[in-house]
């Protein structure tokens, strides 16, 4: 699947600009950036972006389903571009790592309320929290040792 990125913008209605493919760019590059990342990012790539004009992109491609927003509970929103599939997140309560997790039944809504209270409904969104792996280790290190480390930054 490899499309020309500056095609996928026109074919859904998206003026092309150089901020716009930036945006896109990193987002794809890796998966569940907050936007503060992706404006990082972006400067590498192509010099000034105004956080604006950053979240500007951002929001008329979540806008027009060519990238994903997640917003966990309490923490700012991420991005990527796997649209569509209806996977879900989990998401390391101390460093803020968030992986894919497929989704379970494949199709939306994956999980069937007791009581739908006569709406019509099309997604249910997962969010697991819990500590990753290399959170676990520095726990175990620090029973161990009696020695404190401090967590990576959230990737
Ligand atoms: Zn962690
Ligand atoms: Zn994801
Ligand atoms: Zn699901």
């Amino acid at each position: 699947m490899h499309h020309d990125p500056a095609d996928l913008l026109r074919r859904n209605g998206v003026q092309v600009t150089a901020q716009r493919l930036a945006v896109l760019a990193a987002v794809s590059r890796r998966p569940h950036l907050t936007a503060d990342d992706v404006a990082t990012d972006v400067r590498a790539e192509i010099g000034v972006i105004s956080r604006q004009a950053v979240y500007d992109a951002l929001a008329i491609l979540a806008d027009r389903g060519l990238i994903r927003r997640i917003q966990p509970a309490g923490s700012p929103a991420r991005f990527e571009d796997r649209t569509g599939d209806n996977h879900h997140h989990m998401i390391c309560r101390q460093c803020g790592r968030m992986v894919d997790v497929d989704c379970a039944v494949g199709n939306a809504p994956c999980l069937t309320p007791s009581d739908d209270a006569g709406y019509e409904i099309d997604e249910a969104e997962v969010i697991y929290w819990g500590r990753c792996p290399e959170c676990r280790g520095r726990a175990q290190v620090k029973k161990a040792t009696g020695k404190e480390t401090e967590p990576d930054p959230p990737a």
